[in-house]
């Protein structure tokens, strides 16, 4: 049983921490609003009262908060009140190079740093079947592959500190895109009158299938659009690849658009939506 400080308990962060829970360790938990908190107590975890609290006891921190600005207050506050060797398991979706400046923060103040941010959506939480992309120090990748083995299916060492978020920059890029053509795809066939369920059918199972056919088709045609993953958490992502792909001089022309659909749709308001939401853009676009 290792002791465990988890920060923060969102959409992502309560079901992982309930499956560690699960698995026996001794999770403590903090996030800025209690009810996730109370869940976790529910599961069978530990409350902190802050931050300091969460890590003070802990063998291994778990951070999954929305941004970079979070991970590095976090780090902050964290690095200088923790035991030396602590490892640091950093879950949540952030710019690389920041990942890279909080892995030489880590190593200042003697903290074992992995980024291991995931995919698979919140079913792949709740299921305990994400794909995991960790970054870092082959000893320390191999350190925190038993906690990632109860929240995640496939778990894979990609490279040095960084490379597991510059991965999940590539995630982000190829399911906004995937996503906004699977939107087009289905305002294209209801305008055609055709059954869109019966569209969906046949088109998982052939070269169009994917898993984002697979698990928003179903609420972008009922029209359901509750988080999920927020519009607003993709256009910050979005912002990443952007970034990234400028700095390595790499183009990317439907990544682009597809990034300003993404603020487009957060602009009018729908930041809050799940990002299966860009249907409705579509529809709009198409006096629908
Ligand atoms: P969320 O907004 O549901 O959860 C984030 C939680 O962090 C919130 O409950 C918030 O209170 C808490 N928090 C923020 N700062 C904190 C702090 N300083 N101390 C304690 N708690 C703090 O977001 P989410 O959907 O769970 O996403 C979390 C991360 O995972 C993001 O980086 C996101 O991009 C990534 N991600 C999300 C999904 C998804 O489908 N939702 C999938 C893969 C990756």
């Amino acid at each position: 049983m290792t002791t465990i400080a988890f920060i923060g308990l969102g959409i992502m962060g309560g079901p992982m921490a309930a499956h560690l829970v699960a698995a026996g360790h001794d999770v403590v938990g903090h996030n800025l609003s209690r009810p996730a908190v109370d869940r976790l107590v529910a599961a069978g975890g530990r409350a902190a009262t802050d931050t300091a609290d969460a890590v003070r006891d802990a063998e291994v921190v778990i951070t999954m908060v929305p941004d970079s600005p979070d991970v590095e207050a976090l780090v902050a506050e964290v690095y200088p009140n923790v035991k030396p060797g602590t490892l640091h398991i950093d879950c949540s979706t952030i710019r690389p190079d920041v990942a890279r400046r909080v892995a030489a923060a880590g190593a200042e103040h003697g903290v074992r740093v992995v980024d291991a941010p995931v995919s698979g959506g919140e079913a792949g939480a709740v299921e305990g079947t994400l794909s995991i992309m960790v970054g870092g120090d082959a000893a320390d990748v191999e350190a925190a592959r038993p906690y990632l083995d109860v929240v995640g299916g496939t778990v894979v060492h990609v490279g040095p500190a960084g490379a597991g978020q510059t991965v999940k920059a590539a995630n982000q890029l190829i399911v906004a895109g995937n996503i906004q053509l699977v939107a087009e795809a289905l305002v294209f066939l209801e305008a055609h009158g055709v059954d869109t369920g019966a569209a969906v059918e046949v088109l998982a199972g052939g070269l169009a299938g994917s898993t984002v056919l697979d698990r928003k088709a179903a609420g972008m045609r009922a029209r359901t659009f509750a988080p999920g993953f927020r519009i607003d958490l993709h256009h910050k992502d979005l912002g990443i690849v952007t970034a990234a792909a400028r700095e390595a001089g790499v183009a990317i022309p439907l990544g682009a658009h597809v990034a300003q659909l993404v603020a487009s749709l957060r602009a009018q308001g729908h930041g809050g939506l799940d990002h299966s939401a860009l249907l409705l853009q579509v529809e709009s676009l198409s006096g629908r």
